[in-house]
């Protein structure tokens, strides 16, 4: 075959707004960490690198547990690592489902030979404890498993009774951060979390590619006392903390400049401090929502069981999705998601992630929006940017 490399153009993507799903924007100190010069796995430096890692992805998920680390991968490795090496085949897991990630966390345990016990809730809403309780009282779940955080419908799901409801039933509580962690509280310790997993590219606004993982003594004991061995090689705990553990063994080549990304992107959330953090996500998504509000506009999800950095916005009828969604980004270098699943054509997910959750974001979204609903002869109610402006002037 011949090619003429003159064919393909110089890279340029251009600048968006990423007020989708994730990724989100990604300060531009994290892609210059990126770019320093790729050492070796082993080289000293990059072993002190290491180290910072998990010293401040301890710090993100509050907890003291040893073996926090990255996975390399993105979150759904994250979602498969701690599946893969909590449950053995025949075990029983009890997988929470409201949504898209639900889901797909109970393929993963039908995938791997687990016995798959479903915890249904209607996707928009969350999950009953009093439901889980119910099943738990039928079997003898290994794990219970839950997303906290639903980035398909914008539900936030409470913890602290699944966490009691799992400890009491001596099951292990696996929890999907993926788009919490760094945009809401997520504390391991207090809440009593054994395993969890994200993603760098919602909140912590670092490019997609790796997976913070941590995991509790009990999760750690689960693993040793495997009757076999883990299916997956790649994602087998038991190597790969030796990797980044104190023997430094080989396992894989850790994605060098990624995790200078991750570190520097971990560097940015220490400085501001997860307190202020977590408070600046939710004082956007309140502008957001009281200028969405105004217009006439609904959003999908209950307001004590909404997300602060993703709000899924119903689509007015006769108002054309994918129009708008193509204006957004073509006039407006604005990104948001479209609904998954039953809520394909029926919702907007415009998400305040990390870097992303910024006054001037609202602001501007809002009024894209008005003028590209006026456009379409939706009866837009004036007043968006007063009503934003006003959540801002509150303080
Ligand atoms: C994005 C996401 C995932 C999957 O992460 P990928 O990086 O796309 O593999 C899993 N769970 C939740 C809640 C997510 O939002």
């Amino acid at each position: 075959m011949k090619i003429n490399a003159d064919d393909y153009r110089k890279l340029n993507p251009g600048e968006r707004i990423l007020m989708g799903p994730g990724p989100s924007n990604v300060p531009s100190r994290v892609l210059q960490a990126m770019a320093a010069p790729c050492i070796g796995h082993l080289d000293p430096y990059f072993l002190s690198i290491m180290n910072d890692v998990q010293e401040l992805l301890r710090y993100l998920f509050q907890t003291n547990n040893p073996l926090t680390i990255p996975i390399s991968g993105t979150g759904s490795a994250g979602m498969e690592t701690c599946l893969v090496n909590l449950v053995e085949s025949g075990d029983e897991v009890v997988v929470c489902v409201n949504g898209v990630f639900g889901t797909r966390m109970a393929d993963i345990v039908n995938r791997i030979g687990g016995k798959l016990i479903r915890v249904d809730a209607e996707w928009g809403r969350t999950i009953d404890p009093e439901a889980v309780q119910k099943i738990v009282s039928d079997c003898t779940p290994k794990v219970i498993a839950v997303v906290h955080a639903e980035t398909s419908t914008g539900v936030c799901q409470p913890l602290e009774d699944l966490a009691h409801i799992a400890h009491d039933a001596g099951a292990l509580f696996l929890v999907d951060t993926v788009t919490s962690l760094g945009g809401m509280d997520v504390a391991l310790d207090r809440t009593k979390i054994d395993a969890a997993y994200s993603g760098t590219q919602k909140c912590i606004s670092c490019p997609p590619g790796l997976s913070p993982i941590s995991l509790s003594e009990g999760a750690i004991d689960a693993l040793e006392q495997r009757k076999t061995p883990v299916v997956s090689w790649y994602l087998d705990m038991s190597m790969v903390r030796d990797y980044w553990g104190d023997e430094r063994k080989y396992h894989h080549t850790a994605p060098i400049n990624m995790i200078y990304g991750f570190r520097e992107a971990l560097r940015i959330i220490a400085e501001e401090s997860l307190e202020r953090r977590f408070e600046r996500h939710r004082l956007n998504h309140r502008a957001l929502v009281a200028g969405i509000e105004i217009m006439g506009l609904s959003m999908l999800v209950p307001e004590s069981e909404r997300l602060p950095m993703l709000n899924a916005v119903c689509i007015p009828d006769g108002v054309d999705d994918i129009k708008i969604r193509k204006a957004l980004l073509n006039d407006f270098d604005i990104e948001i998601g479209g609904g998954l699943g039953e809520f394909a054509g029926r919702i907007w997910r415009v998400g305040l992630m990390g870097h992303t959750s910024h006054p001037r974001n609202v602001l501007l979204f809002l009024s894209a929006l008005e003028t590209l609903l006026k456009a379409e002869n939706f009866k837009v109610q004036p007043g968006a940017l007063d009503a934003a402006a006003a959540v801002y002037q509150e303080r």
